[in-house]
């Protein structure tokens, strides 16, 4: 193994408020022959105004995805059998959504050149093929999902990523104005995962300078919009899709900590969606982040935030172990949090007390 980690990113990024009336011209020299373009649009837009603006030509189709629960490898495989089964091929896919469709988008494009299941791919380095090309375009700021090289997806036997040089979009296309009306609620905790990201990177024991100055400038970012403003208006907007972005980046060279360790157990077990879940843990983390948990308790406070609590009452023996071992089993983002030592520290009798708390 490199001892430097040479990481593959994005192709090519347009940022602006009302960027996304280029997506016609940026796709121009993407379409091959009258292969169509399929945009995979968050099913929130469904009867909005945003599908009318998707710049069809051609066979292009239009697909809303169900994003009522995280993305699964059957969603994926079911979604590329039918693009296959209608149009042998494709030009593209267009993920136009929260983390949820871009990660649906970015799987279903490698899905469309790698044999098999997607569940096949989850790990790292298991994709060999690239896919057909793929976009991103954000309508919620905060997961970075328009820059990693992971569509994370929940499978039969696991919550795992694909992660692989071919992951990452051909394009994203960020354009605050198009998460403009996201609920307050979904806003905050999608924008407290970039939050946790900086945090969890900062006080990473992976952290170095690139890291660190995303991870700054990320965190910056969050402190301002989540309690320096009063009302969130268009430049929160804008700053908080640059804060996903920069966070993005900062934990493409890091690692993730504490809280996504343990949220991923949550979700695992109980669905627990990513942005909560991790707001979930955070809320307990005082011991691991003392200083970032005392902040994002100032911006839950500011932004008149309730974080659900009491979520792990009444669960069995074999839940709390199912859910430990999925914790457990994210062996990096604990060794980033907590150095090499990390199995003597989060023993699982602590990471148990952990969740009883929930
Ligand atoms: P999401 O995509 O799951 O969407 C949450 C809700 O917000 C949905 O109901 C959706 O319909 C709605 N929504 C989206 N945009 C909206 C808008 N503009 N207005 C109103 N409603 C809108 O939420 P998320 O927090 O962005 O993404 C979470 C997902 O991202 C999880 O599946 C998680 O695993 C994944 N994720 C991926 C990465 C990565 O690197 N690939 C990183 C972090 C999280
Ligand atoms: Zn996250």
């Amino acid at each position: 193994m490199a001892q430097f980690r040479n990481f593959k990113m994005v192709d090519y990024v347009v940022y602006g408020r009302g960027s996304f009336n280029q997506l016609d011209e940026i796709l121009a020299p993407q379409r091959k022959g009258d292969a169509p373009m399929i945009f995979l649009v968050d099913h929130f837009f469904e009867g909005k105004e945003l599908p009318n603006r998707i710049p069809l030509r051609g066979k292009d189709k239009i697909l809303f995805a169900d994003v009522t629960f995280e993305p699964k490898t059957k969603q994926v495989d079911a979604l590329a059998q039918q693009l296959k089964d209608e149009f042998g091929t494709v030009s593209g896919i267009i993920g136009i959504g929260g983390g949820s469709a871009m990660d649906l988008a970015k799987a279903v494009s490698l899905m469309m050149t790698n044999p098999g299941s997607s569940a096949d791919y989850q790990g790292w380095d298991l994709v060999k093929l690239p896919g057909v090309y793929k976009a991103g375009i954000p309508t919620l700021s905060g997961t970075g999902a328009e820059v990693s090289r992971t569509t994370v997806l929940t499978g039969p036997t696991r919550k795992l990523g694909m992660n692989s040089d071919f992951t990452p979009f051909d394009q994203i296309v960020l354009d605050p104005e198009l998460t403009k009306n996201a609920p307050v609620n979904q806003r905050f905790y999608t924008g407290m995962d970039c939050y946790i990201h900086c945090i969890e990177s900062l006080q990473g024991t992976y952290l170095n300078e690139f890291s660190k100055s995303y991870g700054e400038k990320a965190l910056q970012l969050c402190q301002h919009i989540f309690l320096e403003k009063d009302v969130w208006d268009d430049d929160c907007d804008n700053k908080l899709m640059m804060a996903s972005y920069a966070g993005g980046m900062s934990i493409a060279y890091s690692q993730v900590g504490v809280a996504h360790a343990v949220s991923y157990g949550l979700s695992y077990l109980l669905g627990t969606k990513h942005g909560i879940g991790n707001c979930i843990v955070m809320n307990h983390l005082h011991e691991y982040y003392p200083e970032g948990v005392d902040e994002f308790k100032r911006m839950v406070d500011k932004n008149k935030i309730e974080i659900p609590v009491g979520i792990c009452k009444g669960l069995t023996e074999d839940q709390f172990e199912a859910m430990m071992n999925v914790s457990l089993g994210m062996k990096p983002l604990w060794e980033n949090a907590l150095g090499k030592d990390w199995e003597k520290i989060m023993t699982r009798d602590k990471l148990r007390a952990l969740y009883e708390k929930l």
